[in-house]
């Protein structure tokens, strides 16, 4: 089976922030796969934007060392000159006057135009505005914002407000790129797609749900950054609770921005206050070859957690009794991140307590190897009666979709090509970024109030003991990470 390649129309993607990290790390070398695959058309346009001095040919250097380190592994000479002559570079000041009258005679009349903010978000504000005043941005422009998206609801809220003096809510594409992983996706297609597992979907049959982020790198240079985040702000408000609202939300009418959106945004209100025995947070301890989390943020007194791992409800109709159990840290064994959906063991087992407890388990795994199985339960091959084991069912197709399994964009070439196809389905609407914050808030503000001491936890493990807790005294016990 030969994948389809429609290829987006014509554009002009201004990267401000392009000589960034985010930029060379992955905007300008998933746009070079996407150039590759044809889905990036011949007349498109990218412009680097930031303030320091280059020329476009120093520019196209950066961009091609970027390609070079973080790009694909085969590499076509001929492709990248021709794509590097479709990239330039302005030096522009987010806040200051220079470079914005090149910039709009740079623009064409005809393609889409798109800007992508990937500068920090205390900027936003100041291109928005300035794209607007020197008439660069159109009424059908438009803007990708990065995470974070505030640091609590005021803020969000501040953001929100800030952006929308100037843009319409469907010009604005707020990025979580967890949301791009073609698993996410798949994860809708299975659920929506087969009649098999929507009737199960519910907490008469499922037990409860683990989704897991796990990281096995430390807060890598970001220590002093990280410390005024967290665990909570950087990975559960948005990554977390996106997947969950995945998981979670109810059949939208139709696979549309503001539908599914909708179905999500009724997740988020759904949810539980969390008390505070619910959730453990933990810090990483220094090890034999490594500094713990307080050296590394260069704070000795840090209550910042690096891990934290909560138990949610979500309180509806569907899912009441049904815990979610949500766990992301640094440094941990291993880097993994999947979604668990543990269904509940038969209600009778007709081959005896000697067959053990066997559950179905859909384990949604985003990375590495990105996936789906399902753990059935069969008989074990071979003589000695009835024994049963667990074995996972490969849903991942790779031998019926032959090459074309293998050709996944990654997460921030497919959002930035929904950014040009002008679909906002995988993208946050400001309202859900709002729900997250009102929900998390008064957790963070709880842990400040108790002056609350995260766990700490051996570097390489898979956290503090109290989390593995938070499933062992409910007889559940979290997957091996
Ligand atoms: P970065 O490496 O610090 O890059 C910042 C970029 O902004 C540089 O190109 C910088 O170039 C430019 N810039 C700074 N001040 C400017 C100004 N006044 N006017 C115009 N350009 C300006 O940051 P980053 O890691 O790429 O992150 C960018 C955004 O993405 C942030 O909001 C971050 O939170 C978010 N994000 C990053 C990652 C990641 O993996 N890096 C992941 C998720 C989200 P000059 O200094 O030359 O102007």
């Amino acid at each position: 089976m030969v994948s389809r390649v429609i290829p987006v129309d014509p554009f002009d993607l201004v990267i401000f922030g392009g000589t960034g990290d985010l930029a060379k790390r992955k905007i300008l070398p998933g746009l070079f796969r996407r150039f590759v695959s044809g889905q990036m058309p011949s007349e498109a346009l990218i412009m680097g934007a930031a303030r320091a001095k280059m020329n476009d040919t120093e520019y196209r250097d950066l961009v091609k060392i970027a390609i070079l380190e973080f790009g694909s592994a085969s590499l076509d000479e001929k492709l990248l000159v021709d794509f590097l002559d479709k990239v330039t570079y302005l030096r522009i000041d987010a806040t200051g006057e220079a470079g914005w009258l090149e910039l709009s005679q740079s623009m064409r009349n005809g393609p889409v135009r798109a800007f992508y903010f990937s500068v920090a978000p205390s900027l936003f504000g100041a291109l928005a505005e300035r794209l607007k005043k020197h008439k660069i941005a159109l009424s059908d422009s438009r803007i990708v914002v990065e995470k974070p998206f505030g640091r609590d609801l005021e803020s969000a809220k501040i953001l929100n407000a800030t952006l929308a003096a100037h843009f319409s809510e469907d010009q604005i594409y707020r990025i979580d790129h967890y949301l791009g992983k073609e698993t996410v996706q798949n994860l809708m297609a299975v659920r929506f797609g087969n009649l098999l597992f929507e009737p199960l979907w519910n907490s008469q049959y499922i037990d409860h749900i683990q989704i897991t982020v796990a990281e096995k790198v430390d807060v890598e240079g970001r220590g002093e950054y990280y410390n005024t985040s967290g665990a909570m702000r950087d990975m559960v408000q948005n990554h977390l609770m996106q997947l969950l609202c995945l998981i979670a939300m109810e059949p939208p009418a139709q696979f549309n921005p503001d539908a599914v959106r909708d179905e999500k945004l009724k997740v988020i209100r759904a949810l539980d206050k969390v008390p505070p025995h619910h959730i453990v947070r933990g810090q990483y301890e220094a090890s034999s070859d490594s500094f713990g989390y307080r050296e590394h943020a260069n704070d000795a007194k840090s209550r910042t957690e690096s891990y934290v791992a909560i138990k949610a409800h979500v309180s509806n109709w569907r899912w009441a009794g049904t815990p979610f159990y949500m766990r992301t840290g640094k440094r941990l064994r291993s880097r993994c991140s999947e979604i668990a959906v543990v269904f509940k063991q038969p209600p009778h087992s007709i081959f005896g307590s000697e067959a053990g407890t066997h559950r179905n388990a859909l384990v949604i795994r985003l990375q590495p190897d990105e996936g789906i199985t399902m753990d059935m339960t069969i008989k074990e091959p071979g003589p000695g009666g009835m024994r049963l084991i667990t074995v996972p069912l490969d849903m991942t197709f790779s031998e019926a979709l032959g090459p074309a399994a293998e050709e996944v964009p990654d997460a921030y070439e497919r959002l930035i090509m929904d950014v040009i196809r002008g679909n906002q389905t995988l993208f946050m609407r400001g309202d859900e970024v709002e729900a997250a914050w009102e929900w998390t808030d008064p957790i963070i503000k709880g842990w400040k109030e108790r002056n609350d001491v995260p766990k700490p936890y051996d570097a390489g493990s898979s956290g503090p003991d109290d989390a593995l807790m938070l499933l062992h005294r409910e007889d559940r016990k979290w997957r091996p990470i």
